[in-house]
C-alpha cells in the first residue's frame, strides 16, 4: 500500500547550511493496517508523514503508493494522489469562519465533481459517521477539542481516501478524549478498510491502536515490529 525506499530529506538552511532530517528510511505499510511512528521531538516524524503525501519532497528515495512511484509525478498528477490521502492535524486546522458543515464540504467543493445536493448528502453522511450530525451549523469555536478533531476526520475522509495520515492528531487532547478518537479511527479503519499512519510522541497512543510501529531516532528507524512484541507490558 505505502512503501518508502531509502528516503532522505535534507533541508537547506540559511547561509548555505543544511540539515539532514531523514537519513535513509525504508518502510512498508500494509493495506488496512494502523501503523504508528513514534519518536522524540526533532526525530523526523513530521517530515516523514509529510513525505508520504509529497507535501514535502524527499531529497532522495522513492515513495510508492499502490505500486506507483509518485516521486516522479508532476503537480497535476500529484493533486490526484493527494485526494486519495486524507490528513488530520494536532491543531485540527479547521476554517474558523466556516461552519462544521462548510468545513467538511470544502474539499468536495474544491473537487467540483458533485452537485450541491450530492455534497449535502455526503456531508451529512460523514457527520453521522463521526457522530456530529447535530453540530452541522455551529462554528469550530463552539466545539470541544475532541469534536473539532471529529470534524477534521470527517473533512479528511470527504473525498473517500484510502489512506489517512494522522500528524500528532491527539496531542492536544486529554487522555479520555484521545481514547475516544483512537476508537473512532479503529472503527473507521474496519468500516472503510482504511490504511492509517499515526505519528506521535505518546506511547499510549501506539499501544492503544497501532498494529505495527516504527521507532524513529535522529532521522533513522531504530526499531520496527508488532506493537505487542515491541511494547508489551511486563
Ligand atoms: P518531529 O516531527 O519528530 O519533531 P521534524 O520532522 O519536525 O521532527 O523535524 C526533524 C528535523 O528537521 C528537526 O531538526 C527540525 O528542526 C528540522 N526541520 C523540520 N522542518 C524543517 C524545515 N521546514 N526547514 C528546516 N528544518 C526543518
Ligand atoms: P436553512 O435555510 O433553514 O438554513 P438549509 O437548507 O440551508 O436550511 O440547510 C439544511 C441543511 O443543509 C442543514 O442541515 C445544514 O447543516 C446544511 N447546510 C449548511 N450549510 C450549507 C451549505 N453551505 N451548503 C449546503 N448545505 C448546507
Amino acid at each position: 500500500m505505502i512503501k518508502l525506499e531509502n528516503i532522505h530529506k535534507i533541508y537547506e538552511l540559511d547561509h548555505g547550511k543544511t540539515l539532514h532530517a531523514l537519513k535513509g528510511i525504508d518502510l512498508q505499510i500494509n493495506k488496512g493496517e494502523i501503523f504508528g511512528v513514534i519518536g522524540l521531538s526533532g526525530a523526523g516524524k513530521s517530515t516523514l508523514i509529510r513525505i508520504i503525501n509529497m507535501l514535502e519532497l524527499p531529497t532522495d528515495g522513492k515513495v510508492i503508493i499502490d505500486g506507483e512511484d509518485i516521486t516522479s509525478y508532476r503537480e497535476a498528477k500529484l493533486r490526484k494522489v493527494r485526494q486519495s490521502i486524507g490528513m488530520i492535524f494536532q491543531q485540527f486546522n479547521l476554517l474558523s469562519s466556516k461552519t462544521v458543515f462548510e468545513n467538511v464540504a470544502f474539499p468536495l467543493e474544491l473537487d467540483q465533481t458533485l452537485s450541491k445536493d450530492e455534497i449535502k448528502n455526503r456531508v451529512h453522511e460523514l457527520l453521522k459517521m463521526v457522530e456530529l450530525d447535530d453540530k452541522a451549523d455551529v462554528y469550530p469555536a463552539q466545539l470541544s477539542g475532541g469534536q473539532k478533531q471529529r470534524v477534521g476526520i470527517a473533512r479528511a475522509l470527504a473525498t473517500n481516501p484510502k489512506i489517512l495520515l494522522c500528524d500528532e492528531a491527539t496531542s492536544a487532547l486529554d487522555p479520555k478524549t484521545t481514547s475516544s478518537i483512537l476508537k473512532l479511527l479503529t472503527t473507521l479503519r474496519d468500516k472503510l478498510n482504511l490504511t492509517i499512519v499515526i505519528i506521535t510522541h505518546q506511547l499510549e497512543v501506539i499501544k492503544e491502536c497501532c498494529d505495527r510501529v516504527a521507532v524513529i531516532d535522529g532521522g533513522l528507524i531504530s526499531e520496527m515490529g508488532n506493537t505487542i512484541d515491541l511494547f508489551a507490558n511486563p
